[in-house]
């Protein structure tokens, strides 16, 4: 049975759908991403799990239990879930261990666990977060990324049932967010806590999820793998969200592609949807694609095209070439590929 079961779940505000038909079934211990634009419904969905949200229709049920069917909502303190905002959300008056403790001194929590019980609980989720030095400390005297740690501490002190978290690395600078990137995924390996964690930055989502939920305008574009998502778009919106992939025109001719205006060149279509069959065009990502200077390609192979930017990033090169009627992006290794204005042939790894 899933850990987290979700059919056509719906909310509207005023006119804005911002969940449409939303279904979904989560496994527990799984490390689920939700993933997508501004507005597209992220928040939304995480919050009507978590209780905060009342959605317009739909079920939502965690262990068989209903947190929303029928139009009732099971209240939020009885979902027992554990949640991380974006902005940490602590109280300036109060230091780590008060915060920590905070969560353990409900009725309900006091009812669950024994006072020595508690103490040990606290003792451990400061452990694991590696504050436990830094238990007198107030907000102030914290770092950015210390006091997204007393927040996730909060979090998973009373063993939620599950973790929501929404955006909880955007405050922090991006050598900050790699380290709690690592230690998000530290923590995850050790309470295997069923997560729900939303963000609009890709490369994160790909670092953390065992699966993503890619969402568009309050739909479900895609529910998959990182490894899927990444060679196997189902959609257009998925090959370019996750992985900037272009759409390049063409035809396809049973599972081999021909761009158009190209020179001898055919692609393999193997893994690609149908969509993508149906719609004549290939996705193909910055990554996969090779710059070969017109005057050294005897056989004339690739799509033709003109240098427009070349940019030197130190570990790739980032190349804009026009080709196809269109910008194609191009990241490359190669020490030297071609200059501003030169004629080149486009060729696919
Ligand atoms: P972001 O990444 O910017 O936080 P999101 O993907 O989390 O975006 P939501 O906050 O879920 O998006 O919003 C989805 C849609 O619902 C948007 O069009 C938004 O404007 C609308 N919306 C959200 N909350 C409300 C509200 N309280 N009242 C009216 N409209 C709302």
């Amino acid at each position: 049975m899933g850990e987290l079961k979700i059919e056509q779940l719906s909310k509207y505000f005023g006119n804005t759908k911002a969940l449409d038909n939303i279904n979904i079934n989560i496994k527990k211990n799984e490390f689920i991403a939700i993933l997508g634009p501004s507005g597209c419904g992220k928040t939304t969905l995480l919050r009507s799990v978590a209780g905060f949200l009342e959605p317009t229709g739909g079920l939502i049920k965690f262990q068989g239990e209903s947190f929303f069917e029928n139009g009732r909502s099971l209240p939020v303190e009885e979902r027992q879930l554990g949640m991380v905002f974006q902005h940490f959300a602590l109280w300036p008056h109060m230091t780590v261990k008060q915060h920590v403790e905070y969560p353990l001194k409900s009725s309900q929590n006091k009812k669950r666990f024994d006072s020595v019980r508690r103490k040990e609980m606290m003792d451990h989720a400061l452990k694991l977060v590696e504050l436990d030095q830094f238990e007198k400390r107030y907000p102030h005297e914290l770092s950015g990324g210390q006091k997204q740690r007393v927040a996730l501490a909060r979090a998973i002190v009373a063993e939620p049932r599950m973790l929501l978290m929404d955006e909880p690395l955007s405050a922090l600078d991006a050598h900050l967010k790699q380290i709690m990137v690592h230690e998000i995924k530290r923590i995850h390996r050790l309470t295997r806590a069923t997560t729900l964690y939303v963000t609009h930055d890709q490369s994160e989502a790909m670092a953390l999820a065992d699966r993503i939920i890619v969402m568009n305008k309050g739909k479900i574009e895609q529910f998959d793998t990182p490894h899927n998502l990444y060679h196997y778009p189902n959609t257009p919106f998925v090959a370019n969200f996750v992985s900037k992939a272009l759409l390049v025109d063409g035809n396809w001719e049973g599972e081999q592609f021909r761009p158009a205006n190209s020179e001898n060149t055919t692609w393999a279509g193997k893994g690609i949807a149908d969509y993508f069959k149906r719609n004549q065009m290939y996705p193909v990502r910055p990554e996969e694609l090779s710059i070969v200077p017109a005057q050294t390609n005897e056989k004339a192979t690739g799509l033709r095209g003109t240098i427009k930017d070349k940019q030197f990033l130190g570990r790739e090169t980032r190349y804009i070439v026009y080709a196809l009627g269109k910008e194609l992006e191009i990241i490359s290794n190669q020490m030297q590929d071609g200059e501003v204005d030169q004629e080149v042939f486009v060729a696919k790894r």
